[in-house]
């Protein structure tokens, strides 16, 4: 499952949000294609759904879309003829179901099924046919919104048949990509865009907002954020189940000095919140003991597994190539357990 951050929660209800909504909702004078990135699951994609509403608005005002009007009423009901949704498939699964009509047209036909897993990545002939929808006028005779969650998901492929309606967009026609990961899209698709950065939420913020959602202690939640998931993730896992997995791989790679870190405990934990999420919950710790040890200086070293600089670089380039290859592994728990082998005897050895 990615960490998206697609819920149905209001973007404005989002503190850190707040300056880029501002600015966003508050222009004129956009641009016609935008790209709004920042780090995974802050409320990126509701912020984008919020500008697209309030760009088809027809009484809209700073504050956002009214929500009364007939432009509202068909977004909310998911059958606005100019929101255009394009979407990568896997996002389908938690994608609310006002908007899932939205996407469908540029889905693929045929259902996912055991041997068919929903695709990652957002196909050509999707952005082709959203690519000719733009071509044509408006239906309800205003704007035309293309809102295009998981950008970075458009192949190469996908990202040159948006180029020219992405250059020389007909009508009145607005741009809304959305990424997490803005250094995997062609530059191609940069040059044609301004980038709008969403700031990573300020820890305080996060805490507040959760503690103000859930009854959960602040020292778990804190714990909870550790792992790097993102404050909308980690409300949907509360809400839904999985923290307790979650808590347990952070407590057990954070632990004070670390003795003797066992390699099938680290994988049994691994394997208990997720390989690809679990190898990214272990390459974040290694990013926030690097900045720790570099970034601000620290003088104490980063406590738990992840303590030595030279290893936790080392470690996060080892945990990158296992997240890539374990999905094309044969036996998905031996890839497991090997880099999880490697961490614990590296570990052992520096
Ligand atoms: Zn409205």
């Amino acid at each position: 499952m990615n960490d998206s951050g697609f819920r149905l929660i209001d973007s404005a209800d989002l503190p850190w949000l707040i300056p880029t909504r501002a600015k966003l909702l508050g222009s004129d004078h956009r641009h016609h294609s935008l790209l709004v990135s920042g780090p995974p699951a802050i409320g990126k994609n509701l912020l984008g759904l919020d500008l697209a509403t309030q760009m088809l608005c027809e009484q809209s005002g700073e504050g956002g879309a009214c929500g009364s009007c007939r432009s509202c009423h068909l977004v909310s009901n998911s059958v606005h003829p100019d929101l255009h949704l394009l979407i990568p498939e896997v996002l389908t699964e938690e994608c609310p179901p006002v908007l899932l009509s939205h996407a469908q047209r540029y889905l693929d036909s045929g259902q996912p099924s055991q041997k068919r897993k929903r695709s990652n990545s957002i196909s050509v002939d999707g952005a082709r046919l959203l690519s000719e929808s733009l071509l044509e006028t408006s239906r309800l005779g205003g704007r035309k919104v293309a809102l295009v969650l998981a950008a970075d998901a458009l192949n190469r492929n996908a990202a040159n048949a948006m180029l020219k309606v992405l250059e020389e967009p007909a009508g009145e026609t607005q741009f809304i990509l959305v990424t997490s990961f803005p250094y995997r899209l062609p530059s191609t698709i940069h040059s044609r865009c301004i980038r709008i950065d969403c700031a990573a939420p300020d820890v305080d913020d996060a805490l507040a907002w959760l503690r103000g959602r859930h009854d959960t202690d602040s020292e778990s939640l804190s714990t909870l954020l550790v792992s790097g998931l993102g404050p909308i993730t980690i409300d949907e896992l509360l809400s839904n189940g999985g923290v307790r997995d979650i808590s347990a791989l952070v407590t057990y790679c954070m632990r004070e000095n670390p003795k003797a870190p066992d390699s099938l405990t680290l994988a049994k934990l691994c394997g208990e919140v997720g390989i690809d999420r679990a190898l990214r919950i272990l390459q974040t710790l290694t990013l926030q003991a690097v900045r720790e040890s570099v970034v601000e200086g620290t003088v104490a070293a980063p406590q738990g597994l992840f303590r030595n600089l030279g290893f936790c670089i080392c470690a996060f380039q080892r945990l990158g190539s296992a997240r890539e290859n374990v999905g094309s592994a044969v036996d998905e728990q031996l890839a497991l357990e090997d880099i999880c082998a490697w961490v614990c005897d590296e570990y052992a050895r520096v």
